[in-house]
């Protein structure tokens, strides 16, 4: 370990997804240490079942705070299509089935906007902190457009076909400062490091 790290607040981060690991990583480095579900061994999915990204965050963080007591922070995410009444939403995961393929969550996307003029659409990110047993919320947009076919081969999810707003390239495309700089999570993220350096 990089012996100032030492002097870093420690928080865990309570995901299983590697993809959001490594950008909150990279944008917490040096300013946090930043505990994963493995560094801490906790092995089981983590519940989130309910109706918004909010709820869900909360639910995500709740539920190692009990567990282990310790200041820790989760985020969820979806992704909102506009010509989709907001879908895939709170269920963007698991668009397409079970199997929580973002291939297979891709093709529907692209499949039920096949026939729509209106492409638009966002990233929204809810990152919930307990921080000394306290609750705390930011959120974090990026607007953007859904493609007409995959580009990229960075990030993960639903990054090949999203193409934010001011860009010609999809956030697959994307080196991840650049993304991190404009992204819903990044967004998101920044607002909490805002509020740790004010504590
Ligand atoms: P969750 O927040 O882990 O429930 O993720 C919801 C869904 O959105 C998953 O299918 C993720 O792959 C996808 N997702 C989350 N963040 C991003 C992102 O930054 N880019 C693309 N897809 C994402």
């Amino acid at each position: 370990m990089n012996k100032d790290n030492l002097l870093l607040p420690t928080l865990i981060f309570a995901t299983g997804n590697a993809g959001k690991a490594k950008e909150v990583g990279e944008l917490l480095a040096g300013l946090m240490k930043v505990k994963s579900l493995k560094d801490i061994g906790f092995t089981e999915d983590i519940p989130e079942d309910h109706p918004t990204l909010e709820a869900n965050a909360i639910q995500k963080a709740r539920h190692i705070y009990d567990r282990y007591g310790e200041d820790c922070f989760a985020e969820d995410t979806g992704m909102e299509v506009t010509a989709l009444n907001g879908a895939p939403g709170v269920y963007s995961a698991r668009y397409a089935g079970p199997q929580r393929s973002d291939q297979d969550n891709m093709d529907l996307v692209l499949k039920n906007l096949a026939k729509k003029e209106d492409r638009s659409a966002q990233f929204r990110t809810v990152v919930a902190l307990i921080l000394d047993g306290k609750l705390h919320t930011f959120d974090g947009v990026v607007t953007g457009k859904i493609a007409k076919e995959r580009t990229g081969e960075k990030g993960f999810g639903y990054d090949p076909i999203f193409v934010p707003d001011g860009y010609s390239i999809s956030f697959a495309e994307m080196e991840a400062a650049e993304k991190n700089k404009i992204s819903h999570r990044g967004r998101a993220i920044k607002k909490l490091i805002t509020f740790l350096k004010e504590k």
